[in-house]
């Protein structure tokens, strides 16, 4: 280990940061997860919040009885109103920054509804989870809610094409999945998973249980169910080698896939 160090010194002080030994070098640590037995779930904007009491109240129930076994890190999506907010923004020729942080203020109001709703049972809503006291929320009450928009604003990487952001909330929920080394990361939204084509329009898609980036991409799935820039994360993870999409809807879907039971799809890298 202490030539490891040393040797990754060396080429620190001398070589470019992208140079191939250098980047070898930095990759001879073992991965540590910081937070293995965390599960992260995604509570929708869109497709479970914006539906208000008929969507939450029963997930509240849910996440209550699954934190006497699991661990919980519940981020929140931002939806209708984020949506709306971009299509003024956007038409008043603001930047992808600047959406972006609009949309973190829904995704910020959502996270402290959700939390309120939580609080008689100790569960709070912490802001920017980036570790600060997020350990020990988990340790005394194992959940704790967040705001599932990543916090890059202003200084976010605009996509190629347009001004939305392009990392949203799926993103930024698998990012802190994918940081903290969790368990495994579940999206809850509004439909039974993937289909062959959105279910809200397309009468004959069928339904899709299990299925690889790569054959996502392949199918022209890959701006579907989930944002896409999330794929190609997943397709790079060391940890959260797959994910799994939940219908919020059907009373006991989150439960059994925080379980670990298949009850949606299973989106894998590989
Ligand atoms: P969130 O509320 O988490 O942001 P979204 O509303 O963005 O969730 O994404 C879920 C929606 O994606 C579903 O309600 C569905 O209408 C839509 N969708 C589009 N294409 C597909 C597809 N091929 N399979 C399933 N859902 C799809
Ligand atoms: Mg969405």
């Amino acid at each position: 280990m202490t030539d490891t160090t040393a040797e990754l010194e060396a080429l620190l002080t001398q070589r470019s940061l992208t140079d191939p030994d250098l980047l070898a070098a930095a990759e001879a640590a073992a991965d540590f997860r910081i937070l293995p037995d965390a599960t992260v779930i995604k509570i929708g904007g869109q497709s479970v919040i914006d539906r208000g009491r008929s969507a939450v109240y029963p997930l509240v129930d849910e996440i209550v009885a699954a934190r006497g076994t699991h661990k919980l890190l519940i981020g929140t999506g931002a939806g209708t109103r984020a949506r709306h907010l971009y299509s003024i923004a956007a038409g008043l020729g603001l930047p992808a920054g600047l959406l972006s942080q609009l949309g973190a203020s829904v995704a910020n109001q959502n996270a402290i509804m959700l939390g309120q709703l939580l609080a008689k049972y100790g569960i709070s809503t912490v802001e920017g989870a980036g570790l600060s006291a997020v350990p020990l929320y988990l340790a005394e009450v194992n959940a704790v809610v967040f705001s599932g928009m990543p916090p890059y604003g202003l200084w976010i990487r605009p996509a190629p094409e347009g001004v939305i952001p392009p990392y949203r909330t799926d993103a930024g929920c698998f990012l802190l999945a994918e940081q903290f080394g969790c368990k495994a990361m579940i999206y809850v939204k509004d439909e039974n998973g993937l289909y062959t084509a959105n279910p809200k329009t397309a009468k004959d898609a069928t339904f899709i249980p299990k299925i690889s980036v790569g054959e996502m991409k392949a199918r022209g799935l890959h701006d579907s169910i989930l944002e896409f820039p999330v794929l190609d994360l997943l397709q790079a993870s060391r940890h959260v080698r797959e994910v799994q999409v939940v219908n919020g809807l059907v009373p006991g879907n989150l439960t059994r896939a925080l379980a670990g039971e298949h009850v949606g799809t299973v989106i894998t890298a590989n």
